[in-house]
């Protein structure tokens, strides 16, 4: 771990006091520009730290930021959420929403919250609906159903593309550090389309209904739930997609909006479904393009 200069700190905290200064003043361009800057000062100096990632190894990272964070009087009801959390995945278990909720944290003192809050802060007064939510990833909300049925659409083009003239040796052929083939990854997309297309009938058809979490990342590699040929797969995921783009666009857009409860995420709507999936896809296009150049 780095240690954390005095200068560091204090430049970032008087930031975003500015921040917030300027937006109580209106000034959100300028607001925008200082947290901008915060953040992406945040994520510079997180990108130079590497971390493993074994789950027993990054548990252990875990408890001992724990450690550092109780000094800094951060709330103890979040961190033994944590602690806990940390230790559902070294017994090799995602944590589901019942463990884990979600966070929320009032925009003006920082107070956190477990679950939705239903009270003014109990720091500074500020309204329950203006705390900011943290959902698990941002997939969940990234894409606007025009843009998520456009980014549907696209990405199995954009996968054939990448894949075209390479022979089923080349496609089969894993990477040196022995994780997935371009097969595998192919396999992956297929597989997500197809609890994607699970999910949203589920969703249609029933109120509400529970969605269990998927461990769609382990079937990439069996080999014995996919066909043979890598064009098949890719054949099947393309027309498994062109089947839930119609469904899609043949329901009305307040079924969107309808809901389901995720193990995993808590409830989500078909929209954040949709707009998950989606994103989640094109993460795995610069890995089937390495792949390719390797
Ligand atoms: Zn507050």
């Amino acid at each position: 771990m780095t240690s954390h200069k005095p200068e560091w700190s204090d430049t970032l905290t008087r930031l975003l006091a500015l921040a917030a200064k300027l937006e109580g003043e209106g000034q959100y361009n300028i607001a925008k520009l200082a947290r901008a800057v915060a953040e992406a000062l945040i994520r510079q100096a997180a990108f130079k730290i590497a971390l493993p990632s074994e789950k027993n190894k990054l548990a252990n990272e875990i408890e001992r930021i724990i450690v550092e964070l109780s000094r800094l009087d951060v709330d103890e009801d979040l961190l033994a959420v944590l602690k806990r959390a940390a230790a559902t995945m070294a017994e090799g278990r995602l944590p589901l929403i019942n463990e884990t909720p979600h966070p929320y944290i009032c925009r003006t003192c920082g107070h956190i919250v477990l679950n939705v809050p239903v009270e003014k802060c109990q720091t500074c007064g500020a309204w329950p609906t203006t705390f900011k939510q943290f959902l698990p990833v941002y997939w969940l909300d990234a894409l606007e159903p025009f843009a998520a049925l456009e980014r549907l659409r696209q990405t199995p083009l954009d996968v054939a593309a990448l894949l075209e003239g390479l022979s089923e040796k080349d496609l089969s052929q894993p990477p040196e550090d022995g994780g997935w083939a371009i097969r595998n990854i192919v396999s992956h997309l297929r597989d997500a389309q197809g609890v994607l297309s699970f999910r949203l009938n589920l969703l249609l058809e029933q109120e509400n209904p529970s969605l269990e979490s998927k461990a769609v990342f382990e079937w990439a590699t069996m080999e014995q739930e996919h066909p043979p040929i890598t064009q098949e797969i890719l054949d099947t995921y393309t027309a498994s997609r062109q089947a839930t783009i119609a469904k899609l666009e043949s329901i009305p857009l307040s079924d969107w909006w309808r809901t389901g409860r995720h193990e995993e995420f808590g409830t989500v709507t078909l929209r954040q479904q949709v707009s998950y999936f989606g994103s989640h896809e094109i993460t795995h296009l610069p890995q089937i393009e390495g792949l390719r150049n390797q």
